[in-house]
């Protein structure tokens, strides 16, 4: 063994290294399987949310991918063929803005540089600074598939991307139309409902004057006051609407107004979408700059007038306004409307305005052609794939399950999809239009002539795709659809549909919606290696989909820059290693429960990983002190769950035991998605368990300098390493560098595995679990504790051993313990007595034991009530302490009077429960009686400590 292991544990030194050597290993490559070998096991596949090429790894991915590396190492190391995919999206908006800001930057633009060049300056962007946040990940140690890294822009995906539009296209599910965008005039594209964040905004609301049209064409005199908070709008005005009910406005039914500053006949119309409430309950009506006004010029079928180009400015249709910024033209018009006295009131008016996310910059609705993926009958078939069928199977489970409901709802309101995007650097549309006869040609290879009428002047669609669309298609794209045949097809059979999703809530719709969309739609595609057609059961892209929470700060702040309260993720594992920062995130995540990061917990989990380091560096230095005694340990027992050997010593069968119920718990956990409580079971094993108990009392039985005979330290040690050994194993997803370091050295470098991921996972086996084990080293420890206590409290030096008295013949209940049953997968406890005989065996059997943990020189028992001076009084037993001491007779005193009022008031809060009626018809059998007999216990321990007082010499 090379147990030169440095004396502090240092995690930087050891993460570097396996990082490098994973990566380079290629240690978690899953190469598309061979004919031969697909069928055999269990697949767990999982696909990286893309995070954006122009990203860097904040708490949120640190998150996110521990969660996956741990489940994707459980999986592998259960033998599962697990495949964890990387990638990086292209981003549309945040490259593209990226680079045009390096451009302004050097005097240049995007408009100045051209398409092409500038498309091409992004790809040398990328090429230099893109995906540094998969660097990132490889450092962190993700135990991703490398070698099938992709981009969404790479040749093999881009593909893909041409073959569902075009397919979506041929089956009449993409068309082309004019509708309201939020058009950001910064971005200057449209962007997403999802893309436009609302903010409460004090602006005002203007009341316009519209002059009423006499019958012959002429002002009448009378005026329509319309209200409005984006005057600048009206010079796009078609009508004016009022609801036909409204009284005030019955005489205008059929009527004509002339729009103010435009001098344009508009009508008055009638619909009954208008609120009468609102405002003067008369509403101008410009269908080209707000969705609702679209929807009523679309049934009154009124001409749209947009006067507005890409920027913002008013444009030709705008009159004299035109070539004026939106805001500049709102205060003009204001100014003019009022001077026309046309202006009859302005009021302060708290709305939402929408901004663009990426810009902050204020959205303007606004009529555009833009290319859409009509919605239905997609939305079905991916509402179909959560909703339960016939027998209540669902083919995708949301977890936690709340998840399921907000999908769906948003499922079943869903509109029109909306997917091209007035920017450069995405996947451009293959739709080519025609000069000559006006139609368009979409088409898999680049058209030299026009479909329709055979033209050469044809020039393509300049919009790009949204990137949501490509990352939707990325559970089959990534494993090679549509090209996939006889051959290639082993790789889809395989992994799809992958195994599960984790990702954050706010990528739900954008994301995780449009994947269930075009994965059930193109999946169908490939039949099942049978031949027979793929159900919907077969078609969703995952199987569940793990919603993680939030990662807050420690006072549950959210995390934002202005708070000034974000915590970069690189900057702690620089601190405390890599490990205590995904035992730390893992130890807080539970389904549905945010995260508070606290950098103290971090702290305490790189000690927890010190405390292991410690333990490895005692196993190895005793292993070697036996192998120059010329003993060796039995190796054969290593890499499974260990086994004991006739004659197994009492802590060999515990800590057996105690790991098999670890296991238990652990891989019960995990299957629940309950990090916390995986976490939770490990390092109360390590550091609990195995640590502060089991490796003080292996001291015991490696003492060289004493003739124990070279079998019994060679059983001892073995039991030692093999235990050690499958913890390490049982630790390794949450810690894989502590846990690599160290299992690599118990095989001096010589491991069965080529790394420790590459291992098994314990399991549990009912038949390890060893009650007799578990409640005797229960009664040892309790008497440890309370020795130790005791000592404690009179003031006995740490190293001196003492003498000790127990009396358990006197005491009022048999012993009792708990006892933890591991029955597959779910664990109980239960009861057991003990009475005081066997207690009193049990003890004086494993007495060296309770010598060295207790420092205990003697063990006496004693069968008459304990009268010494130093005494303790605990739930099972007397203790005394044969210890001469000047007592302090005042605190003495002070102690036990404390004593006394502690258990009155515990007395006092029983009786008045058991007096409760109410308590006691609710309350469960077993906690009343679990409170009469605590009731009783303390009325000893009260006579017991009120005996002492008296008997105290006087001050
Ligand atoms: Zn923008
Ligand atoms: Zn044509």
């Amino acid at each position: 063994m090379p147990h030169d292991l440095p004396k502090a544990y240092d995690p930087t030194a050891i993460e570097d290294h396996w990082a490098e050597y994973w990566v380079h290993e290629k240690l978690f490559a899953q190469p598309a399987p061979h004919e031969e070998e697909r069928l055999d096991g269990k697949s767990f596949s999982i696909l990286l949310p893309p995070p954006n090429v122009t990203g860097r790894l904040h708490m949120g991915h640190m998150l996110n991918q521990t969660e996956m590396d741990i489940l994707t190492r459980w999986h592998r190391m259960r033998g599962d063929r697990a495949l964890w995919l990387p990638g990086t999206d292209h981003a549309g908006i945040a490259t593209q803005m990226m680079v045009e800001r390096q451009l302004v930057a050097e005097g240049a633009s995007r408009q100045k540089l051209g398409r092409e060049a500038f498309v091409k300056r992004v790809w040398e962007w990328r090429c230099h600074y893109g995906g540094a946040i998969l660097n990132q990940m490889k450092r962190l140690g993700a135990s991703v598939d490398w070698d099938r890294e992709y981009f969404t822009m790479d040749a093999r995906l881009s593909v893909a991307v041409r073959e569902a539009f075009v397919r979506l296209y041929e089956q009449g599910l993409i068309y082309r139309g004019a509708y309201i965008v939020n058009w950001c005039p910064r971005c200057q594209t449209a962007i997403s409902d999802l893309e436009v964040v609302y903010d409460e905004h004090k602006g005002h609301l203007w009341e316009v004057r519209y002059p009423v049209l006499g019958p012959d064409g002429k002002d009448s005199g009378e005026f329509l006051t319309i209200a409005t908070t984006r005057p600048e709008t009206m010079l796009g005005d078609v009508a004016v609407a009022i609801h036909p009910e409204d009284e005030r406005y019955t005489h205008l039914h059929g009527k004509k107004l002339r729009l103010p500053l435009m001098n344009r006949e508009i009508p008055v119309i009638l619909d009954e979408w208008v609120s009468r409430e609102f405002g003067t309950g008369a509403v101008k009506v410009t269908p080209a700059h707000d969705p609702n006004d679209f929807a009523l010029g679309e049934r009154h079928h009124l001409p749209s007038i947009n006067v507005m180009d890409d920027t913002a400015h008013i444009n030709e249709n705008g009159g004299k306004y035109a070539g004026l910024d939106r805001f500049v033209a709102r205060k003009e018009i204001v100014e003019e409307l009022t001077e026309q006295g046309l202006l009859v009131g302005v009021k302060d008016h708290v709305h939402n305005v929408g901004h663009c996310d990426r810009c902050k910059t204020i959205v303007e609705p606004r009529l555009s052609t833009q290319w859409f993926v009509k919605i239905q009958p997609l939305a079905d078939k991916a509402i179909a794939a959560v909703k339960p069928d016939a027998q209540g199977n669902k083919a995708i489970r949301f977890v936690p399950e709340m998840y399921e409901k907000t999908y769906l709802n948003w499922m079943e309101n869903i509109h029109d999809w909306c997917i091209s995007r007035q920017l450069w650097w995405g996947h451009r549309i293959p739709a080519w239009h025609c000069a000559v006869c006006r139609k368009i040609t979409v088409a898999r290879q680049d058209p030299a002539k026009c479909a329709h009428c055979g033209s050469e002047q044809i020039t393509q669609e300049t919009d790009v795709l949204d990137t949501w669309f490509s990352s939707g298609l990325l559970p089959v794209s990534v494993f090679g659809w549509p090209n996939i045949t006889a051959e290639n097809r082993a790789d889809f059979d395989t992994f799809y549909p992958t195994s599960l999703l984790v990702t954050g809530f706010d990528i739900l719709f954008f994301w995780v919606a449009r994947m269930i969309m075009l994965g059930c739609w193109f999946s169908t595609d490939v039949p099942l290696q049978d031949g027979s057609p793929r159900r919907l059961s077969e078609s969703v892209p995952f199987r569940e989909v793990y919603i993680h929470a939030l990662v807050r700060d420690a006072n549950r702040e959210k995390m934002s820059k202005t708070k000034g309260n974000v915590i970069d993720p690189i900057e702690i594992v620089k601190q405390y290693g890599t490990d205590a920062v995904r035992f730390t995130l893992a130890s807080m995540a539970s389904p549905g429960t945010d995260i508070a990061f606290n950098v103290a917990r971090t702290e305490g989990y790189r000690a927890f990983a010190n405390k292991i380091w410690n333990a490895a560096r005692f196993i190895f230095m005793n292993v070697d002190k036996a192998a120059e005694a010329g003993i060796t340990i039995d190796r054969s027992t290593l890499g499974g769950m260990p086994t004991l050997t006739p004659g197994a010593l009492l802590e060999e069968r515990w800590i057996v035991a105690e790991l098999n119920v670890a296991a238990g718990k652990v891989n019960q956990a995990l299957e629940n998605y309950r990090f916390d409580d995986a976490a939770s079971a490990i390092y109360q094993f390590f550091w609990g368990s195995f640590c502060d108990w089991y490796l003080e009392i292996v001291k015991l039985r490696l003492d060289f300098t004493q003739n124990h005979g070279s079998a019994r330290i060679r059983a001892s040690l073995t039991t030692l390493v093999s235990v050690f050994e499958a913890a390490l194993r049982l630790l390794s997803p949450i810690m894989p560098f502590l846990s690599e370091e160290l299992w690599q050295a118990v095989y001096d470098d010589n491991a069965p595995a080529k790394s420790i991921a590459l291992s098994s996972y314990p399991q549990a086996r009912l038949d390890a679990l060893d009650y007799a084990a578990s409640y005797q080293m229960e009664a040892i420890q309790r008497l440890i504790v309370e020795v130790r206590a005791l000592r404690k409290e009179i003031g006995v030096d740490e190293k001196l051993p003492i003498p000790i008295k127990l009396d358990i013949s006197h005491h009022p209940s048999p012993f009792e313990v708990r006892v933890l049953e591991s029955e597959g997968l779910t664990q109980h406890q239960f009861g057991l007595s003990v009475d005081a005989s066997s207690l009193q065996q049990i003890l004086e059997l494993n007495k060296a034991i309770i010598q060295r943990l207790g420092k205990v020189s003697e063990m006496v028992f004693s069968s008459e009530p304990l009268s010494g001076p130093n005494k303790r009084s605990s739930r099972d037993f007397d203790l005394e302490i044969v210890y001469e001491r000047t007592i302090d007779v005042a605190a003495e005193r002070e102690r036990l009077t404390r004593e006394i009022a502690k258990y009155e008031k515990g007395l006092a809060n029983a009786e008045r429960q058991l007096g409760n009626e109410a308590f006691l018809s609710k309350a469960p059998a077993h906690v009343v009686e679990g409170l009469k007999k605590q009731d009783l216990e303390t009325r000893i321990l009260l006579e017991k400590a009120r005996e002492a007082l008296k008997n105290l010499p006087p001050l």
